[in-house]
C-alpha cells in the first residue's frame, strides 16, 4: 500500500493523535483497500461497498472512538480514510453527520435506539436537509411537519441525501406546518410514506431523494424542542466542517505522493519526468498547498476542541479551513491529473478517481461561495457575533 499517512508534525496535534492514526493504518488500511478494489472490480455494488467500507471502520471499536472523540480525532480519521479511498471517507462522515443531531438533543432512548448502534456501525444513519429549493439557503426548508395527536404527518421532498435508500434511519429538517419555526425528527428508513428516488452523482456513493407523504412520525422521535430544528442542523454541520478540510487534504497527499512516485518513474526524453524544471516547480506548488490546507484544518479543529476561542473565532476557523483545504485539494489532484499525462484520465488510474472524488467537497455541507460568505460576515460584523 502507498505510504501516504501525513507525518503530522505540528503542534495543533498531541501525542494520542499520532498514536490513533498509527492504529487507524494497521486496522482500516488493508481493509478499506480491500473494500474499494472489489468495488473497482465489479464485486460489489454501491451498496455493498458503502456497508463494507462501514464494517471495516467499526473494528475494534475504533468508528465509536472516532466519533465519540474530538474534532481532531475525526479529521485524523477522515484525513486517512480519504486517503485510502474517497468513498469510504464519505461513509465514515455520513456515520458522524447523520447521527450527531441525535447526540445533541436526543433523549436517552433515542440515543440508546439510535446514536449508539451508528456509532458502532450496526445502522447507517442519513442527514436530510437540503431540498430542490432550499440548498445553499437552508433556512429555507419547505418540508412539512403537521401536529396531529402525538405524531407528526411529514411531507416534502429531500434531494442530494447520501445513503438515501440504505440508511436504517433519517434526521429530518422540517418546518411546522402553519409556523416559521423549525423542527428534527428521526425518521425510521422504513417508514410509511417514505420513499427513495436513487441517484448517481461523478463519484459514486449512494445518494437519492427521498419523498415524504403523509409519512406520521411519534413525537417522541422529536430531537430538542418544536423551534431548535435548522439550529441542531446547522451545529452538527459546524462541528463536522473542519472534518470536510481533513478529507480533502487526505485526498491532496495522495495526489502528492502519487505524482512523486509517477514523476521519478516514467522517462522522457531520455531522463524521469522528475528532473524537468518545470514539473519540480509543480511538486514543489503542491507541497505547500498540501500544507497550508494541513495547518488551516488542524488548526481549527484544535480551537474546536478547545474552549478559549470565542464563537465569531471558532466559525472563522473552520470556514478558513473547508475552504482552504478543499480549494488546494482540487488543484494538487487536478495537477497530479496532469502530471499522469494521459493516463491520469483513463478510467481506473488513482489520478482519475482522485480527480472525481475531490470535486464534491467544494459543494457540500456548505459551497465554497458560502463558506466565503460567513468569512466575509465574521470580518465585517464580528463585533456583534463575538460572545
Ligand atoms: C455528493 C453530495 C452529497 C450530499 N449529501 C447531502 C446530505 O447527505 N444531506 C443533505 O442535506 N445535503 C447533501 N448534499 C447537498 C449539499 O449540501 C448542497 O448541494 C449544497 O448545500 C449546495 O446547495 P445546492 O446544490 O442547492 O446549490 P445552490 O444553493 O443552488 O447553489 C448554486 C451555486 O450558487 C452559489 N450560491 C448560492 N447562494 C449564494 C450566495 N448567497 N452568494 C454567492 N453564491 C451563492 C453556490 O455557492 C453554488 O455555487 C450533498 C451534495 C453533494 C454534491
Amino acid at each position: 500500500m502507498t505510504e501516504w499517512v501525513s507525518p503530522l508534525p505540528h503542534p495543533f496535534l498531541e501525542d494520542r493523535h499520532r498514536v490513533l492514526a498509527e492504529r487507524l493504518r494497521g486496522e482500516w488500511g488493508p481493509g478499506l483497500q480491500n473494500a474499494q478494489a472489489k468495488f473497482d472490480a465489479g464485486e460489489f455494488d454501491e451498496d455493498s461497498a458503502a456497508r463494507a467500507f462501514v464494517a471495516v471502520l467499526s473494528r475494534e471499536g475504533l468508528l465509536e472512538q472516532v466519533l465519540k472523540g474530538g474534532v481532531r480525532d475525526l479529521c485524523v480519521a477522515r484525513e486517512f480514510a480519504a486517503g485510502v479511498s474517497g468513498f469510504a471517507d464519505n461513509q465514515l462522515a455520513l456515520q458522524g453527520l447523520g447521527s450527531y443531531p441525535i447526540a445533541l438533543a436526543g433523549t436517552e432512548s433515542l440515543k440508546d435506539r439510535f446514536l449508539s448502534p451508528a456509532e458502532r456501525g450496526e445502522q447507517l444513519p442519513a442527514f436530510a436537509l437540503t431540498e430542490p429549493e432550499a440548498g445553499s439557503d437552508a433556512g429555507a426548508v419547505e418540508t412539512t411537519a403537521a401536529k396531529d395527536g402525538d405524531h407528526y404527518v411529514l411531507e416534502g421532498t429531500k434531494t442530494l441525501i447520501s445513503n438515501a435508500g440504505l440508511a436504517s434511519y433519517y434526521c429530518v429538517f422540517a418546518r411546522l406546518a402553519g409556523s416559521k419555526d423549525t423542527v428534527a425528527l428521526v425518521v425510521e428508513g422504513q417508514a410509511k410514506g417514505l420513499a427513495v428516488e436513487r441517484l448517481s452523482v461523478l463519484a459514486p456513493h449512494p445518494i437519492g431523494t427521498v419523498k415524504f407523504q403523509g409519512c406520521r412520525v411519534p413525537s417522541s422521535q422529536r430531537l430538542g424542542d418544536e423551534g431548535e430544528g435548522i439550529s441542531l442542523a446547522f451545529r452538527t454541520l459546524e462541528k463536522f466542517r473542519p472534518s470536510v478540510g481533513a478529507a480533502a487534504l487526505g485526498l491532496a497527499q495522495r495526489g502528492l505522493t502519487e505524482s512523486r512516485e509517477h514523476v521519478r518513474r516514467r522517462q522522457q526524453f531520455g531522463r524521469p519526468l522528475a528532473k524537468f524544471q518545470m514539473l519540480r516547480q509543480k511538486l514543489a506548488d503542491m507541497l505547500v498547498a498540501a500544507e497550508l490546507a494541513q495547518l488551516a484544518v488542524y488548526r481549527a479543529a484544535w480551537l474546536l476542541d478547545g474552549n478559549q476561542a470565542n464563537r465569531s473565532e471558532r466559525a472563522q476557523a473552520s470556514s478558513l479551513a473547508k475552504l482552504t483545504a478543499t480549494e488546494f485539494a482540487q488543484q494538487v489532484v487536478d495537477e497530479t491529473v496532469q502530471l499522469f499525462g494521459g493516463r491520469g484520465v483513463l478510467q481506473g488510474e488513482i489520478a482519475e478517481r482522485l480527480y472525481r472524488e475531490v470535486r464534491a467537497l467544494r459543494i457540500y455541507e456548505g459551497t465554497s461561495e458560502v463558506q466565503r460568505l460567513i468569512l466575509a460576515k465574521e470580518l465585517l460584523d464580528s463585533d456583534s457575533n463575538a460572545e
